[in-house]
């Protein structure tokens, strides 16, 4: 397998990401050689010999791409709030994986004023949103199964992503307030984008045009 070479190469989200990510790119004309969702292949050639795909948790995209390891990627809006945008371009909302970062808590909760105890992956945005709510919370950081922190008593509210809010409900939770509307977004190497210019703003304006095309046939 030869990685080490001149290819463009695109960081991928693996899991729900990458399912809506792939046929954004196949309408954009990038198909990869091999199904990558039933390889265990971490990285593939695709039908344009110059263009290589990897797939990635999405925590770890913006860091290939930041490092130039990648030149080009797709992750979620939170990951990108959560580590922040240094070194990348984000040129692209890519309109899938639509969700929201919310915070929740048990149903019938209420502060007694006092600190809260605030669980969650996203401790940067949500040590963010507190200070500007003016509500002094004391952040826990996990790294999955939030919902379980207030039936334990480990936390009085998690921030986590909300989708149809059947998980909350499922742990006798309710969602409290959106801190942010998240969907996928295409991220650029700064530096990539100046010595790659011309091909990649020819992907940029292909995923643009997919982009378009998907969204009106979904209204
Ligand atoms: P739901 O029960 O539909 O509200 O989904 C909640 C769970 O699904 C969350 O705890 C997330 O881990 C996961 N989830 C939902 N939407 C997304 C997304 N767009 N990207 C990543 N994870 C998601």
């Amino acid at each position: 397998m030869d990685t080490m070479n001149d290819k463009l190469t695109i960081a991928l989200t693996k899991g729900r990401i990458l399912k809506e990510t792939l046929p954004l790119l196949a309408c954009a004309g990038i198909e990869s050689l091999e199904d990558i969702n039933t390889s265990r292949k971490l990285v593939f050639d695709t039908n344009r010999p110059e263009v290589q795909l990897v797939v990635l948790r999405g925590t770890d995209v913006p860091t290939y791409v930041r490092f130039g390891a990648a030149d080009m990627g797709v992750v979620g809006k939170d990951i990108l709030m959560e580590q922040g945008a240094e070194g990348l371009y984000e040129p692209l909302d890519l309109g899938i994986a639509r969700c929201r970062l919310m915070t929740a808590a048990r149903v019938g909760w209420q502060s007694d004023g006092a600190r809260i105890r605030v669980a969650t992956k996203f401790v940067n945005i949500a040590r963010n949103y507190f200070a500007q709510q003016g509500v002094q919370a004391d952040l826990i950081k996990l790294y999955g199964a939030l919902e379980l922190a207030p039936i334990m008593n480990l936390a009085d509210q998690i921030v986590d992503i909300v989708d149809t809010g059947n998980t909350l409900r499922a742990n006798g939770m309710e969602p409290l307030q959106e801190i942010a509307a998240v969907s996928s977004r295409l991220v650029v190497n700064k530096a990539a984008m100046r010595s790659r210019y011309a091909a990649i703003t020819q992907i940029i304006g292909d995923l643009t045009a997919a982009v378009q095309e998907a969204q009106s046939a979904t209204p």
